[in-house]
């Protein structure tokens, strides 16, 4: 890394709120030299979401798809301040941003507000859950890392459960029968790789028990994987048949205990499933903050889904103070990491030219200043014209809109199998199989950010095919 240059009075303050895909995009491509920037995030890393299912089932380890925050700042010609906390408030009005250390050790100071020129908020949403009962005592979620490690543990404890000397068959095959919600991606690849590793590992680890564990997705629409074309969907539950993970469609999650989940059947019957745990992968919706924020601009902010943003990515209502981006914006495209990221680098690149703008706005400024003073005739004529031109390009100033590029949607279903619904110059090209699968490994590779974890990442495919998964989990 270069000499990174202090925070400078003079320079418009830039704070960013969040370190996932839409605040590391930005990160990684803004030119800091014209703004002080700040980061405030819970977490002081990154997370590779799309390998998370992955990390649950041990294919990959931990620490494979996570980066520091500070990995990217460091380079950075002016000193980025990352701070880990979570902001609890942001005031529109006065352009503020509080927020809090929330982590088990702090120091004696742990909340505190600071000002801002330019928000940029990248906060993601959080899981949804309907306000269903059961959810949040006895789910587990796939959306952040502790949600990989607590279904690690939970799983293992319901394999050692069922193995406890003079467990009832009944209460074996509770315990082994795992049951996803959600038959988005998330839920679709968290039952492909739970698959795997049953197929490949727990066979061997646990021959008396392995034939009686049990997946099934639940989902309530009428098919899985809406956002893929049809022939994708009927891939998918074939392979699933075949894989013999249970998918049970238009069927409703209505309530989750502590043993079993009460089901509203397709011919609205109510109906119970003991099981042995439960992964809650039904969507997301927004954070309080982001409600609380939009709440401040009845008039502007009235999407449900979550923050209206113009096509250069400013919240409505906040008069270009506030830029926001990713799982919390409501806006035409869905809401997934290949979006938030093209969002993030585009706003770094409107920042590098919004930098351009108000250095002309500022030579206009000092011109006008200059002409407003007593000059020699030549003297003034020559400024008029530096004057009127600077005006000119000015006036001529447009920050480019948004656009977004779709580069195809891709899955991992199991079985070393993928599908990918991928866009082409004369319409689109559906594939499905195992040539999909390593297809989609290279992609995945290739879009993670650091040659450090494209190397663990790979590390742990090769570590996973000769050693196995279940090392990763005692880890
Ligand atoms: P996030 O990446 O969620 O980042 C939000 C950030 O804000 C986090 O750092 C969080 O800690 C921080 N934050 C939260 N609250 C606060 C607060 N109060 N103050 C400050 N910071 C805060 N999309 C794809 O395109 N392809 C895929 O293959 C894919 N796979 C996925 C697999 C899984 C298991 C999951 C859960 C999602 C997947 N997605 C995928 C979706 C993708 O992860 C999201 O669309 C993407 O993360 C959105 O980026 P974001 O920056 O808006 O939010
Ligand atoms: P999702 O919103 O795509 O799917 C959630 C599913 O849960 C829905 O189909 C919904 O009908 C179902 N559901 C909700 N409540 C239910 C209930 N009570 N009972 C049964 N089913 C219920 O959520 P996701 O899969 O977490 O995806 C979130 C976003 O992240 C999406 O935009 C997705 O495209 C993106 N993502 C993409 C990938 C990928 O491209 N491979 C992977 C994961 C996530």
């Amino acid at each position: 890394p270069g000499p990174q240059l202090p925070h400078e009075a003079g320079k418009k303050n830039i704070v960013v709120l969040g370190s996932g895909w839409g605040a590391t995009a930005f990160l990684n491509a803004l030119d800091t030299t014209e703004y002080n920037v700040t980061v405030i995030s819970p977490r002081n890393y990154f997370l590779f979401t799309p390998l998370l299912p992955s990390v649950a089932v041990g294919t990959l380890s931990t620490r494979s798809i996570l980066q520091p925050t500070r990995y990217v700042t460091r380079h950075k010609t002016r000193n980025v301040k990352v701070i880990e906390a979570e902001a609890q408030s942001v005031d529109v009005a006065n352009k503020t941003v509080s927020f809090i250390d929330n982590s088990d050790i702090q120091g004696s100071v742990s909340s505190t507000t600071l000002p801002y020129d330019y928000l940029v908020y990248a906060v993601g949403a959080e899981t949804q859950t309907f306000g269903i009962p059961g959810v949040q005592e006895h789910a587990c979620f796939m959306k952040e890392l502790n949600d990989a490690e607590k279904f690690q543990r939970r799983f293992l404890d319901c394999l050692e459960s069922a193995a406890f000397p003079g467990q009832s068959e009944e209460e074996i095959d509770r315990l082994l029968h795992m049951v996803v919600v959600g038959g988005g991606p998330t839920g679709v690849e968290l039952s492909g790789e739970l698959h795997d590793f049953l197929e490949e590992d727990l066979k061997s680890w646990y021959p008396e028990l392995a034939g009686r564990i049990k997946i099934t997705l639940v989902e309530a629409l009428p098919s899985v994987l809406p956002m893929f074309s049809k022939r994708l969907i009927d891939y998918t539950m074939s392979t699933f048949k075949e894989s013999k993970i249970d998918i049970m469609t238009q069927t409703m999650v209505k309530e989750i205990k502590e043993r079993s989940v009460t089901l509203a059947m397709p011919d609205k019957s109510i109906s119970e499933m003991p099981c042995g745990m439960v992964v809650w992968a039904a969507g997301n919706r927004n954070r309080k903050i982001t409600q609380d924020l939009m709440a401040q601009l009845p008039a502007d902010q009235t999407n449900k889904r979550g923050i209206t943003i113009d096509e250069s990515m400013q919240m409505k209502g906040t008069n270009g103070s506030i830029f926001a981006l990713g799982d919390c914006t409501a806006s035409s495209h869905a809401p997934t990491a290949q979006v938030a990221s093209q969002q993030g680098a585009y706003l770094a690149r409107a920042f590098a030219q919004r930098a351009k703008r108000d250095a002309l706005q500022t030579q206009v400024t000092d011109l006008e200043n200059t002409l407003a003073m007593t000059l020699h005739d030549d003297t003034q004529k020559q400024v008029k014209e530096e004057a009127e031109s600077a005006r000119r390009a000015l006036a001529k100033f447009k920050i480019r809109p948004f656009t977004y590029s779709h580069q195809g949607t891709l899955a991992y279903i199991g079985s070393d199998k993928a599908i990918a619904d991928l866009p082409l110059l004369n319409g689109s090209l559906a594939s499905g199989g195992v040539l999909t699968y390593y297809f989609w490994r290279s992609a995945y590779l290739s879009t993670l950010f650091s040659l450090r974890n494209r190397t663990l990442v790979a590390t742990d495919w090769v570590r996973t095919k000769i050693f196995g998964r279940f090392y990763a989990l005692f880890a």
